[in-house]
């Protein structure tokens, strides 16, 4: 195994065969809403129920027994405990399902469904159960002052400094299943150093396809174990 620096970028499309629907694939709508309305600030403080009910739904879907780990998700942890060399995963996704496939130096950039947050004390807490407009909060116990840790557009996403400060030293650059439209991930193949390797692996082509040296089209569960397996048996794609 190589003991070069990777680091690699997961979007929604990693998640998409575990039954959790992307962003993008119904005209703009997430889950039958406008992205505006449940993910941005103004949309939480436009209607509070709406958006609670909504992180709700999501919350209580990635609990449920039908969405697991797909076999991406599991390849690229095994990725990690093999890898020799510094191994970062950043993934813009909010659900959980690259730590229950084991994967350990991750970073959610965009926040996590199962936590909340208060927005008196920036307080976080672990949370699993429905949140209403009236929740109290554990660390205040006043009423409202909850909101989902997710990072909603016009809000900065967690962990840039460590993210930029890999990037700059890595040698692999990956991404997996994210559709280039939400920046500042769409342009962290920019900062990748001229000689290092980039692949993008996604149904088909992104908007950012053109940035990347490498391209993988086909389903995550599928591609993504076939290229970690090429790298574990030391047949590098990325130089064939
Ligand atoms: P996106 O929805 O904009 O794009 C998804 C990309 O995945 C597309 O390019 C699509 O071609 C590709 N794709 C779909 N199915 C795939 C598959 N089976 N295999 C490989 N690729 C596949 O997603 P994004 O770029 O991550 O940006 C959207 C934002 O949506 C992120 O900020 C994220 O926080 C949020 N989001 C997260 C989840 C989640 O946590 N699972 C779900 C929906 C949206």
């Amino acid at each position: 195994m190589p003991s070069n620096s990777m680091v690699v970028l997961t979007g929604a499309g990693i998640s998409a065969e575990s039954g959790i629907k992307t962003f993008r694939d119904q005209n703009g709508l997430w889950e039958d809403h406008k992205i505006e309305d449940v993910a941005s600030p103004s949309g939480f403080r436009r209607s509070p129920d709406l958006v609670h009910a909504f992180y709700n739904a999501r919350r209580a879907q990635l609990q449920s027994s039908k969405v697991t780990p797909n076999a991406a998700h599991k390849a690229l942890a095994e990725l990690e405990s093999r890898w020799k060399g510094e191994f970062l995963l950043v993934t813009q996704n909010v659900d959980n399902l690259h730590e229950r496939a084991g994967s350990k130096n991750l970073l959610h950039m965009h926040g996590e469904l199962l936590k909340v947050r208060c927005t008196k004390s920036d307080q976080v807490f672990s949370w699993t159960a429905d949140i209403k407009k009236d929740t109290k909060c554990s660390c205040c116990n006043e009423p409202g002052t909850l909101r989902p840790h997710i990072v909603w557009f016009d809000e900065i996403p967690f962990a840039l400094t460590r993210i930029y400060v890999a990037l700059q030293k890595c040698d692999i650059f990956v991404a997996v299943g994210t559709s280039g439209n939400v920046y500042p991930a769409a342009g962290f193949v920019n900062f990748i150093p001229a000689w290092a390797s980039t692949v993008e692996i996604n149904l088909d082509e992104s908007l950012i396809s053109h940035s990347f040296r490498e391209h993988i089209f086909g389903p995550a569960s599928k591609m993504v174990p076939k290229f970690v397996e090429k790298i574990i048996k030391g047949a590098c794609p990325w130089h064939s």
